[in-house]
């Protein structure tokens, strides 16, 4: 086992790795940009260290500052948490060739997931469900006629290099096809320096439901059951849950058992999530992330699994600790994902956290990186904690949630938690019966 790991990254996702680092009894290394110098992550780890300035493409995105900081600090792993350099194939490479491990799959399957052709390609063969499309690219009008013409309108246009939604537009019908083919490669042109696109049937109303995966890099594999990430705006992840309100037990062994398979014919190592869209009892894959997700503590809290301890057990050399046959999901478990910004308009809103008072009692976990008296910079993405609970039963969770949103107070910044309490008096949240469009849809019209 490693006896010092750092960690690449800020934030909440930064104190999740410390603390199970600590737990097993590993020393931890943090990294900060000088906007960071006082940032919990740089206090609650046992060594830091600045590389850079706030801009992150200088300090968190710095590769060759980040290695340097391994060999000063004789770091013989880094997690990456996610975002930043999580699914970054050459930083996975680099660490390689420097002798250091990565603490997510090898960078082959990073490069492999990123194409999202590629993966497309590779889930197909491995016999998960896809989106009926094109098979590869599309470089012409006259082959995207022809594709929509075989799917059937309406179609989604993609960018094969994409990610947050970019490079993405959809035709409803012939005479919107030109102009949503070519601003999707312009688009993805300019955003990926790709204008490669794809395209899919378009699904009207699906779910998103995920799987999480988990592989040893040898041929063994779990699945961890699914999350219902439905609750999007601009297709950011607001609240998830699992299990998803519309997946019963027979279906979730089926689709896991899938992804499962799929992993460990791969050969992959550590954490995955497998994602689909789910539509009238269908899965259709739309992608897989190489890295822990930031909803990851909800399938946590119904497995009763620390997922960041098996995957630093796994980057070790180490057999996967979990048994499929013993992964049960116990109970129901939500999360909301609180942001600085200021409602109705999501206006991102940095400042100095004057009081701050975490929920707690049973069931609830608040991982969060605030303190009273701490000041969040403006320059990176602004969520400020997470809001976890654990129930018996769904409704029992939701009532959780309500009751430990009440007990939370951030006081010096505004925070999205005025949109969860109106949201858990709605009742097709309270019933479950959404889609990923329900949330665009409420902001719009919430009455
Ligand atoms: P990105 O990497 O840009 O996030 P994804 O393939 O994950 O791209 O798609 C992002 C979002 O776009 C999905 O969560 C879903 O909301 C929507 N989407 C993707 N594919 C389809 C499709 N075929 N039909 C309808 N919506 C889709």
């Amino acid at each position: 086992m490693f006896s010092k790991i750092l960690i690449a990254n800020r934030g909440e996702i930064a104190l999740r790795v410390i603390r199970a680092a600590r737990e097993m009894g590993i020393a931890s290394v943090a990294v900060h940009s000088t906007a960071d110098a006082d940032a919990m992550h740089v206090r609650m780890a046992d060594e830091s260290i600045c590389i850079g300035p706030a801009p992150a493409a200088q300090s968190y995105l710095n590769i060759p500052a980040i290695i340097s900081a391994c060999e000063i600090t004789g770091a013989e792993a880094v997690h990456p948490g996610y975002g930043f350099l999580s699914e970054n194939q050459n930083f996975a490479r680099i660490l390689e060739d420097h002798g250091i491990a990565f603490i997510g799959p090898r960078s082959e399957h990073i490069a492999l997931m990123g194409d999202k052709i590629a993966a497309k390609a590779t889930m197909e063969r491995l016999g998960v469900p896809c989106v009926p499309g094109s098979e590869g690219g599309v470089p012409t009008l006259e082959q995207a006629r022809r594709v929509a013409g075989e799917i059937g309108y309406p179609v989604l246009i993609k960018a094969a290099s994409g990610g947050g939604g970019r490079g993405m537009k959809v035709a409803r019908g012939p005479d919107e096809l030109p102009s949503a083919f070519l601003t999707a490669r312009s688009e993805a042109k300019a955003a990926f320096g790709d204008d490669t696109v794809y395209m899919e049937r378009y699904l009207a109303r699906p779910r998103h439901v995920e799987i999480q995966v988990f592989g040893d890099g040898r041929g063994a594999s779990v699945h961890l059951g699914e999350r219902d990430c439905s609750l999007q705006r601009r297709h950011q992840k607001v609240f998830e849950e699992a299990p998803s309100p519309v997946i019963d037990p027979d279906t979730r062994s089926r689709i896991g058992g899938i992804c499962a398979r799929a992993v460990a014919e791969m050969g992959y190592a550590g954490a995955g999530t497998i994602e689909f869209l789910y539509e009238d009892g269908e899965f259709f894959f739309i992608e897989m992330n190489t890295r822990l997700q930031v909803e990851h503590p909800v399938t946590e809290e119904v497995y009763g699994v620390d997922l960041v301890r098996e995957q630093i057990r796994v980057a070790a050399g180490q057999p996967l600790s979990l048994r499929q046959k013993e992964l049960r999901p116990r109970g129901h478990a939500i999360e909301c994902r609180i942001n600085a910004e200021s409602l109705p308009d999501f206006r991102p809103c940095p400042g100095t956290v004057t009081t701050l008072h975490a929920p707690g009692g049973l069931g609830v976990r608040l991982d969060s990186a605030l303190y009273a008296g701490y000041t969040i910079p403006p320059h990176y993405d602004s969520l400020i904690g997470k809001l976890i609970v654990h129930a018996d039963d769904r409704p029992a969770a939701l009532a959780r949630l309500r009751r430990a949103l009440g007990e939370l107070i951030v006081d010096g910044v505004e925070t999205t938690t005025p949109l969860f309490r109106r949201l858990l008096a709605n009742p097709d949240i309270q019933t479950g019966r959404y889609d990923i469009h329900w949330l665009e849809r409420f902001l719009a019209d919430p009455d």
